[in-house]
């Protein structure tokens, strides 16, 4: 049953992941950390023994530097490290113009980190080892930046493949050997597998992808659930689960429009409260956030005018704030006398919500 299914998927799954994303960032900006270990997070030294590891170079790993880490045990287990201060907006910036590249080879991609994102290229008619290639080629070119790409069939499979060769890697995982890739998988290697998995499976003497696929599925089902299911699966290089595409393409907003002409600006500001109100909730709820506000206004000739407001981190959600802000916007187009036909609110630049590490407890996942 499972070869047959993985026979039959003939998708073309890629997962890029960038080397050491932070550090790899400021040893390219500064080439004098490229030689010594390296750790993105605040010196424990300058910041009363605070801070922990966003990230560290592979010098620093080797000495057992790990993201997460506490910055004062980083710095025991690698005294000569140098630390760096994380610089999320330039790691945003940079991570803009990464996403930007992906976009060249699909339309269907989803994003899990800023420096890390699954790519659906079936629809692309080239092999996908072809576009490995070329899309490592062109994120070098604009970035000097160097990531692994795992090439397979389904998610789970191209994301093991961007782990087996870092840095600057590519792994295929084609059908024909999937099934005994996953079978010299460590069980910890698995999707899902944490340490209570672990400790479970070394009761159980289940070391191994061939192990584990030896496991029949109630045996799964009755030691771990419905995860057991997953297991069972994925022992057998199977995986269903999409590429799910969370670029918003159409940007959220609301408009209001007036039958008989608004003429003062406590009204304007009620209106745009309502719809910043509604624009909110909407976000709220597809747990998105958005970095540019779009103001839209059409007057009694039927004139229409926008303006946009960007920033480099997405606008707080506050319906009060964002009203004030389009209506200081909307003071500066009408400074005197007006007769308003229609007010909008629009938020472009929109990304989810988990997408946007903006302090230094945020993690880097390698
Ligand atoms: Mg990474």
């Amino acid at each position: 049953m499972a070869e047959f299914l993985q026979a039959r998927d003939e998708r073309k799954i890629l997962h890029v992941d960038l080397d050491a994303f932070y550090a790899q960032v400021e040893m390219r900006d500064n080439p004098a950390l490229k030689t010594v270990p390296l750790i993105i997070g605040r010196d424990p030294d300058q910041h009363h023994g605070h801070g922990v590891v966003a990230t560290a170079n592979y010098l620093a790993r080797q000495a057992g530097v790990h993201s997460a880490m506490g910055s004062i045990e980083a710095k025991r287990a690698c005294p000569n490290a140098v630390f760096v201060a994380p610089d999320f907006d330039k790691y945003r910036q940079i991570s803009a113009q990464i996403h930007a590249i992906f976009a060249e080879f699909t339309d269907v991609m989803e994003p899990v980190a800023l420096d890390e994102a699954y790519l659906d290229v079936t629809a692309n008619p080239l092999a996908a080892t072809t576009l490995a290639a070329k899309l490592r080629h062109r994120i070098w070119q604009e970035t000097k930046l160097t990531c692994s790409v795992g090439v397979s069939y389904n998610k789970v499979l191209a994301k093991l493949g961007s782990e087996h060769h870092k840095p600057n890697g590519v792994t295929v995982i084609t059908p024909a050997v999937a099934l005994d890739f996953v079978a010299a998988l460590p069980i910890k290697e698995f999707r899902g597998v944490g340490k209570k998995a672990q400790e479970k499976f070394e009761k159980l003497g289940i070391q191994t992808g061939a192990d584990l696929r030896a496991m029949s599925q109630d045996d799964l089902r009755v030691h771990f659930g419905s995860f057991g299911d997953q297991l069972y699966w994925q022992a057998r290089a199977t995986h269903f689960g999409q590429v799910k595409d969370h670029r918003v393409r159409q940007s959220l907003g609301k408009e209001s429009t007036f039958e008989f002409p608004l003429h003062n600006r406590e009204q304007v500001l009620a209106t745009f409260k309502d719809l910043a109100t509604k624009v909110v909730a909407n976000m709220e709820k597809k747990h998105l956030v958005g970095r540019t506000l779009n103001i839209k206004v059409r007057d009694d000739d039927y004139q229409t005018q926008t303006r946009a407001v960007t920033q480099s981190v997405p606008f707080n959600l506050d319906p009060d704030f964002l009203a004030r802000k389009a209506q200081s916007i909307f003071d500066d187009l009408y400074p005197d006398d007006f007769a308003i036909r229609l007010l909008g609110i629009t938020f472009s630049n929109v990304s989810p919500q988990a997408f946007q590490p903006l302090s230094l407890f945020d993690f880097e996942n390698d």
